[in-house]
């Protein structure tokens, strides 16, 4: 039966770091994506377009994903922790009301960024919306690895990623998160950065090798719940 998956991210381009391979592969069979992107109204970054411009490019990169129209907030980016909880909560809820999904994918909460970190917090509370209101139950919860922080995250906290779930994604799939990717301009860098073309098809084939398949995006479970 198709799902429906909503990816509940900080900032743009997240998504397709994280999911924009399994976003295409899991489109394709007829699932539907929702990216929630918490700051996706704001441009506050270095050396990054005016948000007409990245609005453009947002969209154009959830087109190569197969990723329904994007929902954005104006959540202040690289400022999460002036955010109150409860209003970051309140807000995902509200999406997970509109969109019903099935899965949710977030941020790793053991991140270096801080807005991941707080969006996973945040999305983590959200998720147990079908246990305090009638509402869709959810079916999993997973956490999603970013290249240049996630896996840059030091190992003091004693929980970092450590995937035991993983998307077959196809060398079309990894082709088709580089597109999202190089949508959002100013996001993709040289080799050795693991926002490299190099980089980020190397980690799809590690993720891979790791359950024999070619190329695969990796997760790690939070909540799965099954139902026979
Ligand atoms: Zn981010």
């Amino acid at each position: 039966m198709n799902k429906i998956y909503l990816t509940v991210t900080a900032h743009p381009d997240d998504e397709a770091l994280g999911f924009g391979a399994s976003s295409y592969v899991l489109s394709q069979k007829g699932h539907k994506i929702y990216n929630c992107i918490l700051s996706g109204n704001v441009d506050a970054r270095r050396h990054r377009p005016n948000i007409e411009e990245l609005q453009t490019h947002t969209n154009n990169a959830q087109k190569f994903m197969g990723a329904e129209s994007p929902i954005l907030g104006n959540f202040p980016n690289i400022k999460f922790n002036t955010v109150p909880h409860l209003e970051m909560v309140q807000f995902i809820e509200k999406v997970i009301e509109q969109v019903q999904p099935d899965i949710i994918v977030t941020h790793h909460p053991s991140d270096l960024n801080n807005d991941h970190y707080y969006t996973s917090r945040a999305c983590q509370a959200a998720a147990r919306l079908y246990q305090r209101k009638p509402c869709k139950p959810l079916q999993g919860l997973y956490f999603m690895e970013i290249p240049s922080s996630t896996d840059w995250a030091f190992p003091i906290a004693g929980h970092n990623f450590d995937p035991d779930t993983f998307i077959e994604v196809g060398e079309k799939g990894v082709t088709q998160k580089l597109k999202a990717l190089y949508a959002y301009e100013g996001v993709m860098r040289d080799y050795p950065h693991p926002r490299s073309d190099e980089s980020i098809k190397a980690l799809a084939t590690l993720r891979g090798s790791q359950v024999g398949k070619y190329y695969c995006e990796a997760f790690q479970t939070a909540m799965n719940i099954i139902t026979p």
